[in-house]
């Protein structure tokens, strides 16, 4: 399997007669036959259905809810999806129970497949939030100068002092995340 990752506003990113030769000039294997079996698309979005019944048609998983996997939500909210679903089905059609008995899979599922669709896209902001702020450890050219830069950050100056802040607020943003699934990271910054 190749995976390529594309800004959103490349304009070639759509484009599948592109992908062959870009991969072979990536892998740099010239022109070798290579049969593509399928090419996918996937991109960060957000999706929540309506509605998650109609008449007899039933939407669970990935049909119902799309999000980015940060925090690893799709298949368990899914899953929870077809729990809440199945035994409800299974007692109408076994007559144990009213049809009425159906509507409660949408009223009880989409309020968590809205929450977890919001969730994962607050985490998936939070994922690449770290990136400005490891940005800011970028030593200004030449390479020779690195050292002196570091050590600029552990002194008293104003701009050390924003570059923490930045670094301080994106760990916590991190640990948020993590500490939702209770998973600690078990990083930290000491300030000042
Ligand atoms: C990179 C990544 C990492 C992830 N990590 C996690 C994680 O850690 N934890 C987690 O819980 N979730 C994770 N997910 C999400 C998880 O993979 C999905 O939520 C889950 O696979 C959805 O299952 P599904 O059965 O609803 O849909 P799908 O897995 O998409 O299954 C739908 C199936 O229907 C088939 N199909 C489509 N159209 C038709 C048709 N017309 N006729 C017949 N068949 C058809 C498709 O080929 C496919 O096999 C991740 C997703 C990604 C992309």
């Amino acid at each position: 399997m190749f995976h390529f990752a594309f800004l959103a506003d490349d304009p070639s990113r759509l484009d599948e007669d592109q992908i062959l030769p870009k991969m072979c000039e990536l892998l740099k294997v010239g022109d070798i036959p290579i049969k593509v079996h399928k090419i996918g698309h996937w991109l960060v979005e957000g999706v929540l259905a309506d509605k998650y019944r109609e008449g007899r048609v039933f939407l669970v998983g990935d049909a119902a809810h799309r999000h980015p996997p940060t925090t690893g939500l799709g298949l368990n909210t899914g899953i929870h999806d077809v729990h809440n679903l199945a035994w409800k089905l299974a007692a109408v059609l076994n007559g144990q129970a009213d049809h009425g008995l159906l509507d409660s899979y949408q009223s009880e599922r989409q309020p968590i497949g809205l929450h977890n669709v919001e969730w994962a896209m607050c985490t998936m902001g939070n994922a690449s939030s770290p990136t400005p702020a490891w940005e800011s450890f970028r030593s200004p050219s030449p390479l020779s100068s690195n050292g002196s830069f570091f050590n600029s950050l552990w002194s008293p100056i104003p701009e050390s002092a924003r570059v923490h802040q930045r670094i301080a607020h994106a760990v916590r943003r991190a640990n948020a995340s993590c500490r939702r699934f209770a998973i600690d990271t078990d990083q930290a910054i000491v300030l000042g």
